[in-house]
């Protein structure tokens, strides 16, 4: 594996940053989780998109247009000839001092990881997955507006291990509001009455791209599709629930803080997506 650090490759082992980056002592920094299927990058100028917005509202200054920055990681794709690879693309803030002052750090670093990744076993695609409702809220705007890829994950990681401890894959993250956010490291989707839900934008969600993604199919495919505001009686009486990252893709959940979604098992209109969306990644 070669990995890429500010402009030279390393093996995985050699591959270093300081321990002065805002990125480790403060998880200051934006990233992307991206996927290549069958030798093509998936969804790359989003992914680009997706980075140079999160790095603005940070006030980042990546210092390289976004087309260098696409060549960039097609090169680093192309170094570690892989054909179905995932690919970690972090920008951190880079080495300052010890105080939390962003502006003392003076050049980013530009880090590129070509892996793989497979964050379910096959038999929780086939069977669904458990989760359980966070009793932590989703960060607010509040706070900051969880658009941002922020290398800032302590929210994510907290409700994580309250999955972990309650023995599930996956927690819901509700919002300050009270309504259904998204998961730690998901978007997440119903099929309720034949019609495919999922919370909008501005109920403190990263806009996924898979989420986008689905969308975009579903549209195309025929599918009833609406943005609308879910609260966790939606979950629990939904016919169909589904989860969608980049690095999932899409995984079916038979159930939620103990309810079985449906019949307890995947979903007819989720298989049908999955089927879907698998044939739409290999044709691109
Ligand atoms: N929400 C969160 C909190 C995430 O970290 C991710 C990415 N892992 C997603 C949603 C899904 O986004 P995408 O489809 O762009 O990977």
């Amino acid at each position: 594996m070669k990995i890429y650090i500010d402009g030279k490759y390393y093996e995985k082992n050699e591959a270093k940053i300081s321990v002065f980056d805002h990125g480790f002592l403060y998880g200051d920094g934006v990233f992307e989780g991206i996927r290549a299927y069958s030798g093509r990058i998936f969804k790359l100028k989003e992914h680009i998109e997706r980075l140079y917005k999160s790095a603005k509202a940070i006030m980042l200054d990546i210092k390289m247009p976004p087309e260098e920055m696409e060549k960039k990681v097609l090169e680093a794709y192309k170094v570690n000839k892989r054909e179905d690879a995932y690919i970690r693309l972090v920008i951190s803030r880079g080495a300052g001092d010890l105080g939390v002052n962003p502006f003392l750090c003076k050049i980013p670093s530009l880090v590129i990881i070509v892996d793989e990744i497979q964050l379910y076993s096959k038999e929780f695609y086939e069977n669904g997955i458990s989760v359980i409702t966070s009793s932590l809220r989703r960060i607010s705007p509040e706070s900051f507006d969880v658009r941002i890829k922020s290398l800032n994950y302590l929210n994510n990681s907290l409700a994580k291990i309250e999955a972990a401890n309650a023995g599930c894959m996956e927690a819901i993250m509700l919002n300050q509001n009270g309504f259904v956010a998204e998961c730690t490291g998901d978007n997440i989707f119903i099929f309720s009455g034949g019609v495919l839900m999922t919370p909008g934008t501005t109920e403190n969600v990263l806009e996924g791209i898979t989420r986008n993604f689905v969308l975009e199919i579903a549209q195309r495919y025929g599918i009833n599709s609406i943005e609308k505001q879910l609260t966790q009686y939606d979950l629990y009486t939904a016919d169909e629930c589904f989860l969608t990252g980049t690095g999932a893709e899409l995984v079916p959940v038979t159930k939620i803080d103990g309810r079985l979604i449906g019949n307890g098992n995947p979903g007819k209109e989720t298989k049908k997506l999955i089927e879907i969306f698998h044939k739409e990644i290999r044709k691109r």
